[in-house]
């Protein structure tokens, strides 16, 4: 079982400089061959989002991420509701 489909290694690229990516299958990672910035692979989903300072997003930036995003669309919810 590959870390990652090969179709889905075809179409992505790094986030920062559009590079080709290559997998790390030992550290579950995609890494950039002209960067070496390393996007983790979680469930077979790779997670291409980097931070502020264009660095791949560790686990907690991600997850303070995923709750703004929640906490926006909850916003969008209640903006609609009264329409
Ligand atoms: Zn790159």
């Amino acid at each position: 079982m590959p870390l990652i489909s090969e179709l889905l290694q075809e179409v992505l690229v790094c986030p920062v400089c559009h590079g080709e990516l290559e997998v790390d299958e030992a550290k579950s990672v995609l890494r950039c061959k002209n960067d070496g910035l390393e996007f983790p692979v979680r469930d077979g989903i790779p997670i291409m989002m980097v931070n502020d300072a264009g660095q791949p997003m560790s686990e907690a930036e991600e997850a303070e991420m995923k709750k703004r995003i929640a906490e926006a669309e909850e916003a969008d919810d209640k903006a609609t509701v009264g329409l």
